[in-house]
């Protein structure tokens, strides 16, 4: 793109029209008319791509309040009804926001077990949560939920709006749109997909393997009486895992099946993929016809060469993808979203530490690493090859040892993640579960997404650091250590009972106390 001088200062309102006609959810603004020259208006952070990641993190960032527009290249959002699972450590990031009850609306719980490989064991004993169950529910419920939470704390979001190009210099970012139109931000962020565009522009590298095959899924109707069909499928699951026509009511089925052929991912399947695809697995097409959506995904692994170029960030499947077994591509990405959100915040309102920022990818790209791995595994464990399968039962026999299954349902639910803070107790990195403190729950006490020392000998003090961190002093907590002190993420940042150990401690997570 040509470079263009921004000068202007951003306003409170930014003057784009908020749009009645778009409908539903306030806030929602339409794109701007074409060629329309928006350079005077400036954002602290534009995200490009409002699905379940840049949404969460449009919600992180303005409980801080950072100006944040959110650009999404679709007019509507997604009709794919993709039922995806929220597991363990995702509950508990939305129950720390107080949003958890609205999605257990529209969810099913399940329970926390059997999603390794889908070995179908339960959860370890004592899985140490209160939130230890997976919540079943369509992603775009997810979408909608978040892009909501994000527009009531007063985020921009504009849809139908492609994120084409972008220019950073020292001071921000000048972001180019599919029409021409230029924003000015300080921060950029692709949460723009597995086929990011952000990334692409940074020539940031996604190192790993391509697709070896390809799976058909979408919503169908089918021409076969119901136990016909489950008969037929019964017989082909013993050797065929990732297959299955389910019911949707209305004799409207969700069908997923092998693809005949990697192909194109930019383009739809058509019906004839899917009647190929099931008669070369099952030998028959199941009638299958006037399909309400289609969709193909792939088993690509990769993962972004960095996170961070300058001003521009990458979270979320733009910075990792993987196949979907395990369910873990969405709450690895609403999960980034919640570690970079107070990291980003702290450096726009100027408190962030010198390494602060840079925190976001030394943490999350090691996660990242590990969920591939743990995909790649057990993508094998799927394979319907005799060597596999035998490591499969083998496996199958090992997770009856609690302490193997403990640690595959920690890897899948995200709660056994610790990060190196340095030496210290086991405690310290990993997460705090929700406990009981004489205001309640602990988790109740981190909707505003601020830091939290939880003080059981009543004698510390956060000091110059109040604007920024919450004190609660309770000798009753369920805390077998004398004080903790958290970060907005919810991570141990600090364990001990020490005022000056905790001022050091609070330096570096936080920055220099107020005046
Ligand atoms: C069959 C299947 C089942 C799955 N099941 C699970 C599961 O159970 N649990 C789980 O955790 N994950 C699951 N996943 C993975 C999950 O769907 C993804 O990991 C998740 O959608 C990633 O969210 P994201 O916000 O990072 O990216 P996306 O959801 O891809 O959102 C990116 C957004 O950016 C927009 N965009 C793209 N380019 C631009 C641009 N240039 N400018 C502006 N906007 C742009 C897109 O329109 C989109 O809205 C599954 C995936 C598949 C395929």
């Amino acid at each position: 793109m040509h470079s263009q001088q921004v000068t202007a200062e951003p306003q409170p309102n930014d003057g784009a029209e908020r749009d009645s006609a778009a409908g539903d959810v306030p806030g929602v603004l339409r794109s701007p008319a074409p060629g329309t020259d928006r350079a005077s208006l400036a954002f602290d952070v534009i995200i490009a791509g409002c699905g379940p990641t840049g949404a969460m993190l449009a919600a992180e960032l303005r409980l801080h309040d950072v100006r944040v527009l959110v650009l999404e290249k679709e007019i509507e959002p997604t009709s794919f009804v993709r039922i995806v699972g929220l597991h363990v450590r995702s509950l508990e990031l939305m129950a720390m926001r107080g949003l958890l009850e609205r999605l257990l609306q529209h969810g099913r719980r399940r329970p926390a077990g059997g999603f390794f490989a889908a070995i179908p064991k339960p959860a370890p004993k004592g899985l140490d949560s209160t939130y230890a169950y997976l919540l079943g529910i369509p992603q775009p419920v997810i979408e909608r939920l978040l892009a909501e939470h994000a527009i009531e704390l007063g985020a921009q979001v504009r849809r139908g709006c492609a994120v084409a190009g972008f220019e950073q210099d020292d001071e921000g970012v000048t972001v180019e749109l599919a029409d021409g139109t230029r924003l000015r931000s300080r921060y950029l962020v692709g949460c723009d997909g597995g086929r990011s565009t952000v990334r692409k522009l940074l020539g940031v590298g996604f190192p790993g393997e391509p697709s070896r095959t390809e799976t058909l899924m979408g919503e169908l109707a089918v021409g076969m009486p119901q136990e016909e069909i489950a008969a037929r499928m019964a017989e082909v699951r013993e050797t065929h895992r990732p297959f299955w026509l389910r019911p949707f009511g209305e004799g409207i089925y969700s069908v997923v099946v092998p693809a005949p052929e990697v192909g194109d991912r930019a383009q739809p399947p058509t019906l004839e993929d899917f009647k190929q695809g099931l008669r070369a697995i099952a030998g028959t097409d199941f009638g299958v016809h006037s399909p309400r959506w289609m969709s193909r995904f792939g088993d690509a692994t990769r993962l972004a060469e960095r996170y961070r170029v300058g001003r521009v960030l990458l979270a979320g499947d733009a910075a990792h993808i993987h196949p979907p077994i395990g369910g873990q591509g969405l709450n690895l990405g609403v999960q980034d979203a919640f570690n970079l959100g107070w990291k980003l915040a702290a450096q726009i309102r100027g408190w962030a530490p010198e390494a602060l920022l840079d925190s976001y990818e030394a943490e999350r790209r090691p996660v990242a690493e590990d969920v591939l791995d743990n995909t790649r595994a057990q993508t094998e464990l799927l394979s319907a090859e005799p060597g596999p399968q035998a490591v499969r039962r083998l496996l199958t026999e090992l997770m009856d040892f609690d302490e193997v299954n403990r640690h595959l349902t920690e890897k899948i639910t995200a709660t056994g993640i610790r990060y190196d803070f340095g030496e210290g107790p086991d405690l310290l990195g990993r997460r705090l579960h929700d406990l009981d403190v004489k205001q309640g729950h602990l988790y109740g006490l981190l909707h505003r997404g601020r830091g939290l020392l939880l003080d059981r000998t009543e004698r510390l003090t956060v000091g110059g650091w109040s604007d920024r961190v919450d004190h609660l002093a309770d000798p009753t907590a369920e805390l077998d250590v004398p004080c903790v002190l958290l970060r907005p993420d919810g991570h141990v940042a600090w364990i001990g009972d020490d005022q000056q150990d905790l001022d050091d401690h609070l330096s570096r997570w936080f920055g220099r106390p107020a005046d």
